[in-house]
């Protein structure tokens, strides 16, 4: 197959389906996009759409048709549709059976503890009776994490335990019963960090500077990069990335969310087979982004630097109010030459919802954090 003449599926038309579209319509790849909102973020660009939901098989067998290759934007969508595509001969990258094995944060976590990976300890819960068995002395302890193993994003499906008496409230809260529920230890971590791994069809891997991370109520809030931890760390984590590459041997751009602890160790919360928020900085801070090598890996080319090229931190525009969303201060942010600003083009704000970022870049961490400060205060999204 000519590779200028790929024509490309991407299964989410949210704003990383978006970016993925700027970066593939470079070369004028052929984009169609399954997404059940007829004006996601995707639909504006991409040359076609396919309006269902992410659970409708129909909607990948239609994809398939149109497409030389599928890839996809987030984890939760239907892997047996696209399992049964893969059968056929269909190409799905990254592959179903690392999809799957991602999907659900139990298997994932021993699939990466089976190969050396390090992960906090966690096991399966049946009832509240072995969850008090974890929260022992001498096992888990207290506090402890308790999780749905499917289906989770932004905190949502997570519940920190303190003591004994808060397992019955956590354990109902989270669907305990009827939703499959994990328990794992908690790190006390000092700093949450992440890196952006890639892997091509024939092995080959990238890997990008180390971010760190800032959440509020357990979404991202701003990611600084460089991370601001010690080499052994920084050398720790990219090692751990390209580890877990090898493990799923995934194919397109990974997320490996990692925590470093007080004393330098370093253990994966999460991964995703997909670009991920924690690597927006590369658009305005590297020479290819995430978006670019992802496309790139998917058809089968040779990757673009992901050299830094200066100091970036990125910052999350969340929605303030709800209603037709409104970008304000977008004047005020450009006064300074150094600032980027994304609007994903989602037509309804809603408090707390992902309408866009910005990144600033500066000739020091220091510097970008200060004035990401600065900008965070003058640049929103509200509802009108
Ligand atoms: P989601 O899939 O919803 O993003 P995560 O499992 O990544 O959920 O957890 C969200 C946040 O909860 C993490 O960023 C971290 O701050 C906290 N967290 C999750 N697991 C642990 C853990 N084992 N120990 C300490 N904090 C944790």
């Amino acid at each position: 197959m000519d590779i200028i003449k790929k024509r490309i599926g991407i299964v989410g038309g949210g704003q990383l389906g978006k970016f993925m579209i700027l970066e593939a319509k470079r070369l004028g790849f052929y984009i169609a996009v399954l997404d059940p909102a007829a004006d996601c973020p995707a639909s504006s660009i991409c040359d076609e759409q396919i309006v269902t939901g992410f659970d409708d098989p129909q909607g990948y067998f239609e994809l398939a048709k149109k497409v030389d290759v599928i890839t996809y934007e987030f984890e939760h969508i239907n892997a047996s549709a696209l399992e049964v595509l893969e059968k056929e001969g269909h190409v799905i990258y990254p592959s179903v059976a690392s999809l799957k094995t991602i999907q659900n944060k139990h298997s994932q976590k021993k699939k990466l503890s089976e190969n050396g990976v390090p992960v906090p300890r966690f096991a399966k819960v049946s009832n509240t009776e072995d969850i008090k068995t974890l929260g022992q002395t001498d096992n888990f302890g207290y506090p402890m994490m308790l999780k749905t193993t499917t289906g989770g994003y932004d905190g949502k499906g997570n519940m920190k335990i303190r003591n004994e008496e808060e397992i019955e409230s956590a354990y109902k809260r989270l669907g305990g019963g009827k939703k499959e529920l994990m328990a794992e230890e908690f790190v006390n971590f000092e700093k949450e960090i992440s890196v952006i791994a890639c892997r091509g069809i024939d092995g080959s891997r990238t890997i990008y500077p180390v971010a760190e991370n800032i959440h509020s109520n357990s979404i991202l809030d701003m990611t600084i990069v460089p991370a601001r931890i010690n080499e052994d760390a920084v050398s720790k984590a990219a090692s751990i990335a390209d580890k877990v590459m090898e493990v799923f041997e995934g194919v397109g751009t990974f997320c490996i969310e990692l925590f470093v602890t007080k004393d330098g160790e370093i253990y994966v919360n999460e991964v995703a087979p997909r670009p991920h928020n924690s690597g927006h900085y590369t658009i305005d801070g590297c020479f290819s982004d995430q978006f670019e090598n992802h496309i790139r890996a998917i058809v089968g080319l040779p990757f673009g630097s992901v050299r830094l090229i200066s100091p970036a931190v990125m910052v999350n525009l969340l929605g303030k109010s709800n209603g037709a969303a409104r970008l304000e201060g977008l004047e005020k942010a450009y006064l300074d030459p150094n600032v980027r600003v994304h609007f994903y083009g989602k037509r309804e704000s809603e408090i707390g919802r992902k309408m866009g970022h910005f990144t600033v870049v500066d000739e020091t961490t220091d510097g970008a954090v200060e004035k990401a400060r600065k900008i965070k205060d003058l640049v929103r999204v509200v509802g009108t």
